[in-house]
């Protein structure tokens, strides 16, 4: 627990930390410096007070005994007994990671007739697989995967856990660190490993206007979630040895909880697979108007693409948040990625510059989309848009 204290003698009411709050809990009352209930213990008061009023009293954690905690470990998500690709990028950084450290590296691979898929990992470097498989583990759900994944790492203490931020990673790594007592930083944009061996976890902070890097340095694992996109996959290599599978038995029916999967429904929407498309036609503010839409989607229907926007696009309403592409968005990295009507800012391009090819379309020369286009258009989409849409159909024809 931590507490912020004001020095009532050395506070002389200049108000400096009003103005710095990024969360504005500070009010100066009768000439002294108030703390609000929201207080975040963020700390910035404290360092920039003048008088060095302000005090934030932190216990220091007993550290747990971390010297037990060895490995990098993958979770390995599947659907449908398919490898979610982020798990994969996952792997490449994980190796990478273990490698720094001189630590192996495992995964965890759960569900129900799972163990076809080892083949798909064995050319990945991984010292050992923990295989869990149970009818009950077939789709996911919330309390047997953090359950199962809880029991494990309690009883194999790995020293790092990587999770996919997916819709099942973003629901399972909060449970699971929370079962565990332990941290978690969601969402990291890199990691690596500090020269004391803690993983340094990279993430946009206070709205994606700094770049936070975060330790933890006394509790393990110290987990992560990465989104989908971020690393690239690892090339396999030949010679991985073979991994050591470590077949886990689970006692009687810890599986049956108290949700039950009736019947799962697959979203018909244009931007179900974003994350995986092969090909995304993406929407900027220069559509002028949500009626002009059907230019990006005629685009991406004959394409087979699926369809992205702007963060313009999706503040002024004209498409579904989970859309979005970039900083606050969604991070892709399509073979290709038209991008229409949008200008490039960096909050964009960092959510998909690492697309394999980039068509711009874009009317002022000196867009910035232009400088990561592999080939820039300059012109007006309503004339080049249609032109393109007129070819492909002939040649689709
Ligand atoms: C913390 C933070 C997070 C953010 N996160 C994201 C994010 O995740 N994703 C994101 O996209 N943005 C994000 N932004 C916003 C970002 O800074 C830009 O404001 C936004 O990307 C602009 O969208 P746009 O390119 O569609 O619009 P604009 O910048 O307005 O660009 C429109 C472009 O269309 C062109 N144009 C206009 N008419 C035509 C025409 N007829 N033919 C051809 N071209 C035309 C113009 O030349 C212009 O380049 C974030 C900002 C902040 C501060
Ligand atoms: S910056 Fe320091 S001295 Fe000034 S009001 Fe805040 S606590 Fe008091
Ligand atoms: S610790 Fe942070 S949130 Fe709390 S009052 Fe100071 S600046 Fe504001």
């Amino acid at each position: 627990m931590a507490k912020i204290v004001v020095d009532q003698n050395r506070c002389n009411g200049c108000g400096k930390c009003v103005k710095l709050c990024p969360f504005n809990q500070i009010k100066v009352v009768e000439g002294l410096a108030r703390i609000e209930i929201g207080c975040t213990m963020c700390g910035v008061c404290q360092e920039s007070c003048p008088a060095k009023a302000i005090f934030i009293e932190r216990e220091t954690p007993t550290p747990a005994d971390i010297s037990n905690y060895q490995g990098v470990w993958v979770f390995i998500e599947q659907q449908q007994n398919r490898i979610k690709p982020v798990s994969l990028e996952l792997l490449g950084k994980a190796q990478e990671l273990a490698q720094k450290l001189d630590q192996e590296l495992a995964v965890v691979l759960m569900g129900d007739n799972v163990s076809k898929l080892i083949e798909d990992l064995a050319s990945h470097k991984i010292q050992k697989i923990y295989l869990i498989e149970a009818e009950g583990l077939k789709r996911y759900t919330t309390e047997a995967y953090a359950y199962v994944l809880t029991s494990l790492v309690s009883q194999y203490k790995p020293n790092i856990l990587l999770i996919g931020a997916t819709n099942t990673g973003r629901d399972l790594a909060p449970r699971v660190a929370a079962r565990l007592r332990v941290g978690l930083t969601a969402d990291c944009t890199d990691l690596d490993i500090t020269e004391e061996g803690y993983l340094l976890q990279t993430r946009p902070a206070f709205g994606g206007n700094i770049m936070a890097q975060i330790l933890c340095k006394y509790t393990r694992p110290q987990m992560a979630t990465v989104r989908p996109n971020v690393f690239k996959k690892p090339v396999p290599s030949l010679d991985s040895g073979s991994p050591e599978i470590i077949k886990i038995e689970l006692p009687l029916n810890p599986l049956s909880g108290r949700t039950k999967i009736v019947e799962v429904v697959k979203e018909v929407s244009e931007a179900a697979n974003l994350e995986e498309a092969n090909i995304i036609v993406s929407a900027g503010r220069g559509l002028g108007s949500p009626d002009h839409l059907y230019l990006v989607r005629d685009l991406a229907q004959l394409l087979g693409a699926a369809v992205g926007g702007s963060r313009a696009v999706i503040d002024a309403g004209w498409l579904p948040h989970h859309q979005q592409v970039g900083q606050s968005g969604k991070t892709v990295a399509p073979e290709l990625y038209i991008a229409c009507g949008i200008s490039g800012a960096i909050q964009h391009l960092v959510g998909m510059q690492t697309s394999k090819r980039i068509i711009a379309i874009n009317k002022d020369p000196e867009a910035p989309i232009f400088k990561v286009a592999t080939l820039g258009i300059v012109g007006d989409l309503f004339k080049v848009i249609p032109l393109l849409i007129e070819g492909l159909k002939k040649i689709k024809n």
